[in-house]
């Protein structure tokens, strides 16, 4: 859903390419038809159909097993996640409205910012409609995983796809909390380093927004990660074991009601919640600061539903 912008048609094209796919469906309001066409041309297995307009979210979303959701508007330089929640609010709340509808057992998968209240949106929608399950709405944080082991294995000369550093929290500026000492290999930095580090991943998205200089955020990259957890996400549901992604869910965690961690991926979605593990006393003070913007994020979304009921 949002599939003709510029995360979705990449994604797109990536999706196209995984032979776990039997059908992609593509929806947006605009471009749709000319989209499917294109990749319609790839020869890999899975068929492309493309659906433009509400009219058509019946006939995108019947039999899906996965949604995934890139729509709605990036930012600009100098503006927060938190700034886009007044349009992406109402485009997430109908797009969780018609999965409610016409694909009720499907895994929804969210990228549309502000991720911290866009899950909480979709949850809430679906809690109204009667068919919630907390076990099958994810928040996309892969890209902040992604950018973490790039920018660890840089700083180490790693190979990066040894580099597995676990991000927990939320989707934006300091809910973003990468685990460092987590991180497998094990690598330690001097604090002032380490710092640094930490404060770039959790910028990161505002790197990207500012070398575009106005022509949007990070869309290659998420299209990337977007399209790593759905394999996962693939991978889960077709019984494969041992499946673990990071992403922001209904957890019991902490004192936040939606929070991302290890999450260990089955045939029904999220099947277990790995937790926090050991924290340095550095990290569990990260994961301090980032409540009162997290919470306030998650009541935000949930109000706005509830308000508009
Ligand atoms: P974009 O403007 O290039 O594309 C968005 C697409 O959504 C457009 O094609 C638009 O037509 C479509 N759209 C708008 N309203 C729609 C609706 N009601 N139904 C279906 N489609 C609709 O934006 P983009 O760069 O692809 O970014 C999309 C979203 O992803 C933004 O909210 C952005 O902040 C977010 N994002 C999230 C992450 C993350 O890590 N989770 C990373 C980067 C961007």
């Amino acid at each position: 859903m949002g599939a003709s912008g510029g995360i979705g048609q990449p994604m797109s094209l990536l999706l196209k390419l995984n032979p776990r796919i039997s059908h992609l469906s593509l929806y947006d309001i605009v471009h749709t038809p000319g989209v499917a066409a294109d990749l319609s041309h790839c020869s890999t297995k899975a068929k492309v159909t493309g659906h433009m307009g509400p009219d058509q979210l019946k006939a995108c979303l019947e039999g899906c097993d996965i949604v995934v959701i890139p729509a709605g508007v990036p930012r600009k330089p100098g503006m927060t996640r938190d700034d886009l929640f007044n349009t992406n609010a109402s485009i997430v709340r109908d797009l969780a409205e018609a999965c409610s509808k016409f694909c009720p057992e499907a895994i929804l998968c969210i990228i549309s910012n502000p991720v911290n209240s866009t899950v909480p949106i979709a949850s809430e929608v679906l809690q109204k409609a009667g068919v919630y399950n907390r076990n099958k709405i994810f928040g996309v944080s892969t890209l902040d995983i992604v950018r973490s082991n790039t920018f660890i294995a840089q700083a180490k000369g790693l190979d990066v796809n040894q580099v597995n550093c676990p991000v927990v929290g939320g989707h934006s500026g300091v809910t973003i909390v990468p685990l460092i000492s987590q991180c497998t290999p094990p690598v330690s930095f001097p604090q002032d380093e380490r710092e640094k580090l930490i404060v770039r991943i959790q910028n990161a998205g505002t790197e990207v927004v500012e070398a575009k200089a106005g022509a949007g955020s990070a869309t290659l990259s998420m299209a990337y990660a977007g399209a790593r957890f759905t394999n996962s996400m693939l991978e889960a549901l077709n019984g494969e074991e041992g499946i673990v992604e990071c992403a922001y869910v209904r957890s019991d965690e902490t004192e936040a009601k939606y929070f991302a961690t290890p999450l260990l991926l089955g045939k029904n979605g999220l099947e277990k919640n790995l937790g926090l593990g050991k924290l340095l006393d550095y990290e569990a003070d990260l994961i301090k600061k980032a409540m009162p913007e997290l919470k306030k994020n998650i009541e935000k979304g949930e109000e706005f539903v509830n308000k508009k009921a």
